[in-house]
Formats: structure tokens, sequence, C-alpha cells
């Protein structure tokens, strides 16, 4: 027999990031509609209004157009006061050459913000964060935000949740603790989290010359990068890096072997620093009976829109919950194939990654690439076919699917052939 939330029943989660906020916004709107009664109980003990790591979700930030739509969808318009930026466009910067990427469609907006209250180094002590806003939210709508770290959670025919002081039995136990600490379920549950790579982040004073609204992107040097990104928030720039062995000193030898101490300053000082965990493989066994994990602690796009992957896999579970049930067979009909779906996209784009990072070790590929986006700012908008596969894949606004066919399609071989044409033509001539 199925099992159900039925009134009065405890839900807690585990973790207030974007996840947990989204699982329990989510959760208090749908029970509402359906008159159901359910006490939840948001479980957190990071204070996101002290600046720096410790009050931060650590991440760049930046809020893709599907979230910002999935937000609205909850009545949720963000205020301004949280929008550090409004990207227009993002700059591809290949060996000196810089391609521009600007939004092709304007009506999908792109923001960043702050996970926490700004860096650790700050004067401006009026920084708002986002992920102290999603719980706001989720306490206007009834949550109980307990500010305590669970330690532990055994099963006793149902999930017992551990703080230092307290223990609560839950009906239904949703796992939103991200990948930057240890999950507290008992061995019992099964649970295994998703496997992860080290990035590292700091934030510097944006120079004034600076765009505020370019997101820039660099690769190829150090050697391991796989992308650095500079992302305006205010009077601010993050930099996030990913790559292989990226030593501690990493943000300093990406500055000085991408040549940016003439732009951004003889020495930028490093304001916050710290060098977190991205999820880049799906969790295994990430639900069963009155269990289920969302967000990071489940699967989320790889290398994109971790905060808009937050949302929609709390948006399934929470539907799973309240439209099937709560059993491990309700998940595995429902969100497990939602979640499977997020990971067979991720598939398309490790493929996508490695050819990405096979061109840019290849300079004769690289340089027809290049001419073939060049070519391309002739065409109208709707045509460029490149520059809509670049921006999917630096924003996160298309699936990988999606931009895997776009790049395998006639149309892409038919540019990458005259462009392989011309470099022949112009080779000949000089
Ligand atoms: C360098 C970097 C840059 C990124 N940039 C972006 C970006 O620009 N845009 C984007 O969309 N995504 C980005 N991401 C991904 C994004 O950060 C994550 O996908 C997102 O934070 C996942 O949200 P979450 O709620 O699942 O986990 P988290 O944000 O990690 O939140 C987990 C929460 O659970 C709490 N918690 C953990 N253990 C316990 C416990 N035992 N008891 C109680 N609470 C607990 C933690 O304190 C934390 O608040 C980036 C990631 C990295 C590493």
């Amino acid at each position: 027999m199925g099992i159900r939330l039925s009134d009065g029943d405890l839900v807690c989660v585990i973790g207030g990031g974007p996840a947990g906020s989204f699982a329990a916004l989510h959760l208090l709107t749908l029970m509402r509609a359906r008159n159901l009664n359910l006490e939840v109980l948001l479980f957190e003990p990071r204070d996101f209004t002290k600046p720096g790591p410790g009050g931060c979700n650590r991440c760049a930030g930046i809020l893709s157009s599907r979230l910002i739509r999935g937000l609205e969808s909850l009545n949720i318009i963000l205020p301004e006061e949280l929008v550090q930026s409004r990207v227009e466009a993002y700059v591809l910067n290949l060996d000196g050459e810089a391609i521009r990427l600007e939004q092709p469609d304007r009506q999908r907006k792109i923001l960043s913000v702050y996970r926490g209250s700004g860096p650790r180094i700050s004067d401006n002590p009026d920084v708002k964060s986002f992920d102290q806003y999603l719980l706001d939210q989720a306490s206007l709508l009834g949550a109980k935000l307990i500010r305590s770290r669970v330690r532990k959670v055994s099963w006793e025919n149902r999930p017992v949740i551990h703080t230092a002081h307290e223990s609560y039995k839950a009906d239904l136990l949703i796992l939103a603790s991200g990948v930057n600490s240890r999950a507290p379920l008992d061995d019992e549950f099964g649970y295994s989290p998703p496997k992860t790579s080290i990035m590292a982040q700091d934030e510097i004073l944006r120079p004034s010359t600076w765009p505020e609204d370019v997101v820039s992107a660099y690769f190829q040097r150090p050697a391991g990068l796989v992308f650095g990104a500079l992302t305006p928030k205010g009077k601010y720039l993050n930099i996030s890096l990913l790559g292989k062995g990226l030593t501690t000193d990493a943000i300093n030898d990406f500055i000085e072997a991408q040549d940016l101490e003439a732009s951004l300053g003889k020495e930028p000082i490093s304001l916050c620093g710290c060098t977190p965990r991205i999820a880049i493989r799906p969790a295994r066994t990430y639900f069963g009976n009155r269990w289920v994990a969302v967000g990071d602690a489940a699967v989320t796009r790889l290398y994109k829109d971790g905060i808009g992957s937050s949302f929609f896999t709390s948006q399934e579970a929470i539907k799973t919950a309240l439209g099937s049930g709560i059993s491990r067979s309700d998940f595995r009909k429902t969100y497990a194939k939602f979640c499977s779906k997020i990971a067979r996209d991720n598939t398309y784009g490790g493929i996508l990654y490695r050819l990405w990072s096979i061109t840019l070790r290849a300079p004769v590929l690289l340089k027809i690439w290049r001419n073939i986006i060049q070519a391309e700012q002739e065409d109208r908008p709707e045509h460029r076919l490149w520059a809509r596969f670049l921006w999917g894949m630096f924003t996160g606004d298309e699936t990988y699917r999606n931009l895997f066919w776009l790049m395998f399609s006639p149309t892409s071989f038919l540019k990458i052939w005259n462009g392989l044409k011309n470099q022949i033509r112009n080779r000949t001539n000089s």
C-alpha cells in the first residue's frame, strides 16, 4: 500500500540553501491548494546575513532565465536590492581575441546576486543575500526555521532528525544539504552523494572601466583550466575557476596567465576566497520510503544553472510527494524519471565540453571555428547558429541535448565546411 501525507504530518527539510527553501515554498504552496495542513521545519545553521564564506553558499550567483520564470510561477519577483547586475552579454576570450555574444532573446533575463552578504572584506554592509531572501519567503508562507545543524538522521520506521539538543520524528524528510558538507543520513538510508570537483573563487573590486553587465569567460591558461569566469556583482567582480588540479594560488595564477593585471589593476586584492565543491555526477540512491534528496544533493545540471536545477528538482519531488505519495516506488516512478533526464542531458554536456577542450588544444580547429563565428556576425541574429550554441553552453539557457543536435545539424556542418574552405583559400593566397 502507498504512503501518503495527511493533516498534521511533519515534513523536515535539511538545508536552507536554494533547494531547501524551494522545496518548502513548493510544498507550502501546493499543500494549501490541496487543503492539506502540514508542519514544515527547515534546518539551516548558516547565517546568510554575515559577509564572507561563513555566511555564503559559495557560488558565482548567476540566475538563469528559466529560474527567474520559475520564481515568477511562485509569485516571487526578486526585489531590486538583491540584483547585483543584469547580464546582457558574454565575452569569450580566446588567444587574445574577444568574441562577444549578445543575449539572443531580450525577454530572457539573466541576473547576478549574492548568495551571502557580500565579500569577507567589504565596505558595503548593505549587500542583501539571495539565500536569506528565499528563507524569508519560506518562513512567510509558514515554514519554521530551526537554526541548527542536523547531526544525524536515524531510521525508526520513519526518519528521525537529531540536532545537538532535539530529535524530530519526520513523516517526510527532504535532504537539501548540497555537496559542501557530509550528508547526515545513517548508512541504512543507502544514500551515496554525487561525485564532485573542486573550484576556486574570489572577489575583487570591479575596476571603473570594467563593464557592469558582461560576464567574461577565459580558457586554456593556466594549464588544467576548463573555464574561468569574471561575473560583475555591483561594485565587485566575482572570479570563479573550474579546472583540474587548481592550486591554492589558482586565482593569482589565472590573473597572471591571462595577462589580466593591466585591466584589473596591478595587484587585485583578494576580498574573499574559497574552494567550494561542484557536483558533476548524480547521487546514487537519492530517495526511499519517506525521504527524498533535492538540489545538488540529488542531481544538478553539469557546470550550469545549479540554482535552477534546485528549483526544478524540488518542484518535481514535491509534486510526487503530494500527487502520488512518499514511498520509494512513488519517487521511483516519477521523480527519478525527471532526475534521470537531467543526468542524461549532462551526458550530452560532457561530450560537448570534451569537444570544446579538444578544439581549444588544436590551433587549426580553433582558428576555423573563430572564423565561422566572425563570419556569422553578418547573418541575421536568428541565423547565428554558433552564437546560439555558445550562449546556451555558457549560460545554461538551453538543454545540452538541444545544443548537441544544433552542433551536429546539417547547417552547422555546412558552416564548418565553408570555414575550412576559407581557411585553405586564405592560406593559398598568403
Ligand atoms: C564556484 C561555483 C560557482 C557556481 N556558480 C553558479 C552560478 O553562477 N549559478 C548557479 O545557478 N549555480 C552555480 N553554482 C552551483 C550552485 O552553487 C549550486 O548548484 C546550488 O547552491 C545548489 O543549491 P543547494 O540548496 O542544493 O545546495 P547549497 O547551496 O550547498 O545549500 C545547502 C545548504 O544546506 C545546509 N546544510 C548542509 N548540511 C546541513 C546539515 N547537516 N544540517 C542543516 N543544514 C545543512 C548548508 O549550510 C547550506 O545552506 C556554482 C557552484 C560553484 C562551486
